[in-house]
């Protein structure tokens, strides 16, 4: 309990103070706070009341752990509440346990009595408490014991009392596996976990084509495969599960909201609000679209921004050697992956792409 005062001083502390302090701080405190994964093993047998979290707009791998874990955890007798920061994809839905997440943003305050209540907090998929947008002040302030298991570059371990976060994993549902692998309890895993796990690691390794897909991501799936996996049935339920009007909006994307810089090797797509309305864009619909102009010739990075009503939404996706997640911190506030990152603004869509414009100028050289 005292730990988690210091903890949760340290994470407004660090919220608030410069990056020249955090970079001087993190490299001790990492090391005193956050204990390894491991050091939890011998707890899991004793029941307990859990909830897991992942990143606001959860994807298929935030979702797809979540859920991976939590069958897991159930399996072992633990009480387990899985908690979506936000909304999510409708295509989602088809997850084993997706239809019993709790929708924060829906259900406050039965959400908060479940935080108040829970002894364990698993942090999935996400590595500093405000990529949970309003979930995160809560995050921060509940006393009980907190696990990170992630993959995404500078997270913010002081804030946790376990954890591993790796950014070599091709995906959190690879460090659920390795998690149950090495709690000694693999027999577990059945064609329920499999299909969780299965969907998060298809979606972050690009269908087995981004250098994360390690000699370990293809073993894994051989595993998950004589664990009863139905492979073909999670490609459909993934990519041929959504409505005309997204195929529409595509297209219209593709013909008139793409620009291709060639001279910075860039492509740059920007969707105005106006969009969304006309082609009844739903949260999720516009996932996978970012990675369309990778497929031209010679383009090294992709810009993709979202008018939303909230903010400017970004993301991008690199080949080779930009780093995305550098380039999303300086100038948009994100971070993420080397080659897949993200990041938000609160300028109009028209400032925000300038700002690009004017970023990619900066870059040329890396660029080229
Ligand atoms: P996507 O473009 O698919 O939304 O995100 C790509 C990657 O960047 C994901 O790993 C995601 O977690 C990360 N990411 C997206 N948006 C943000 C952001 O605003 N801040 C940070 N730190 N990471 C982000
Ligand atoms: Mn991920």
């Amino acid at each position: 309990m005292y730990l988690n005062r210091i903890r949760q001083h340290l994470y407004l502390f660090n919220n608030e103070c410069t990056q020249a302090i955090k970079i001087v701080c993190n490299p001790y405190l990492r090391t005193l706070l956050m204990k390894p994964i491991q050091d939890i093993f011998p707890q899991l047998a004793q029941p307990r009341k859990v909830v897991v979290t992942m990143h606001q707009k959860p994807d298929a791998d935030a979702m797809g752990s979540s859920l991976g874990l939590t069958h897991f955890l159930k399996l072992l007798g633990h009480q387990v509440t899985v908690i979506s920061p936000t909304n999510w994809a409708k295509w989602l839905d088809w997850m084993p346990g997706c239809k019993e997440v709790v929708d924060y943003e829906l259900n406050k305050a039965k959400a908060d009595k479940i935080l108040d209540e829970t002894e364990w907090l698993f942090c999935l998929d996400f590595n500093i408490f405000h990529r949970t947008k309003s979930l995160a002040s809560k995050l921060a302030e509940i006393q009980c014991v907190k696990v990170l298991i992630d993959h995404h570059q500078e997270p913010d371990t002081i804030s946790f009392n376990y954890g591993i976060s790796d950014v070599l994993k091709s995906s959190t549902c690879e460090m659920i596996y390795d998690f149950i692998i090495g709690s000694g309890k693999g027999e577990l895993i059945n064609e329920t976990i499999s299909e969780c796990l299965y969907a998060g690691i298809i979606t972050d390794t690009g269908s087995f084509r981004f250098p994360s897909t390690s000699a370990n991501v293809h073993r894994m799936v051989a595993d998950l495969k004589t664990k009863g996996l139905q492979h073909s049935k999670i490609h459909e339920n993934l990519f041929d599960n959504f409505l005309e009007s997204k195929l529409r909006f595509t297209g219209h994307v593709l013909l008139n909201r793409m620009e291709i810089l060639y001279e910075y090797n860039t492509a740059l797509i920007a969707i105005p609000k106006f969009d969304l309305l006309k082609y009844h864009v739903k949260t999720g619909d516009t996932e996978g679209l970012v990675n369309f102009p990778q497929t031209i010739q010679g383009i090294k990075l992709v810009g993709f921004v979202i008018d939303r009503d909230e903010e400017r939404k970004w993301s991008f996706r690199s080949k080779g050697g930009f780093d995305c997640n550098t380039f999303a911190r300086k100038y948009f506030n994100g971070g993420g992956h080397y080659n897949a990152s993200g990041g938000h603004s609160s300028d109009s869509l028209e400032v925000t792409v300038k700002k690009f414009k004017q970023a990619l100028k900066e870059n040329e050289s890396l660029l080229q």
